[in-house]
């Protein structure tokens, strides 16, 4: 269960504002110790916000508190991406939807790998904030974010994850983030890092 803040209820539901399975599953896996049930917003029926904004932090509020809206409960939402240096930060806030719709990871990582050709600098990080609002007009929504700092491999290796994860190599551990377990991942990724301090935020 979790208590918000000062005047928190303890909440034992809260909608997940995201239909991306792969985060989905890191997220419930990370929250299976806690006594609280994740809704993802497909099971009420409630569609994913639009994603206008230029930064993760805009994007995770507007789909927070469009999933609390619609769904009459506390919601959490998640906006994260790839960050490139040698791309201006590219892909950004548009990782999702890199090469375009219908959303494709296999396409998203064939657009990165082709724009990185003829730079050295491989740097990459992830970027993931995590909002949390008790309703829709919750004037002080809590904000976490988490960083994680990687390269771009030369080839994709490992099938675990999704999304960038085969080509997303972690110098210090050797392997990309597909070739990690689930559990190790959710120890130390942009995702988890975020949520443990969102976490830290909750605690009475
Ligand atoms: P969002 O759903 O608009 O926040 O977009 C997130 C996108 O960023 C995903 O669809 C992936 O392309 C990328 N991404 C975020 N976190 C991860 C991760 O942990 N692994 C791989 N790709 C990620």
């Amino acid at each position: 269960m979790l208590r918000l803040p000062d005047r928190g209820p303890l909440v034992k539901r809260v909608i997940l504002a995201s239909s991306n399975v792969g985060k989905l599953r890191e997220f419930r896996q990370m929250l299976a110790p806690l006594a609280i049930e994740l809704v993802p917003q497909r099971e009420l029926g409630i569609d994913d916000a639009e994603e206008p904004y230029p930064t993760f932090v805009e994007n995770a509020l507007a789909k927070a508190r469009h999933a609390a809206r619609a769904g009459g409960l506390p919601a959490m939402a998640d906006d994260s991406g790839i960050c490139v240096p040698a791309l201006g930060g590219a892909p950004g806030v548009h990782s999702a939807r890199f090469a375009g719709e219908p959303r494709s990871d296999a396409r998203n990582n064939a657009r990165l790998l082709e724009q990185m050709a003829g730079h050295s600098d491989r740097r990459a990080h992830y970027y993931c904030v995590i909002v949390l609002v008790r309703s829709a007009e919750d004037p002080e929504p809590l904000i976490a974010d988490g960083r994680w700092h990687g390269t771009l491999a030369g080839e994709a290796r490992g099938e675990g994850g999704f999304g960038y994860d085969p080509w997303f190599f972690l110098p210090e551990h050797g392997c990309t983030a597909a070739e990690l377990s689930a559990d190790a991942k959710n120890r130390i990724s942009h995702r988890a890092l975020a949520l443990a301090r969102l976490l830290a935020m909750l605690k009475p």
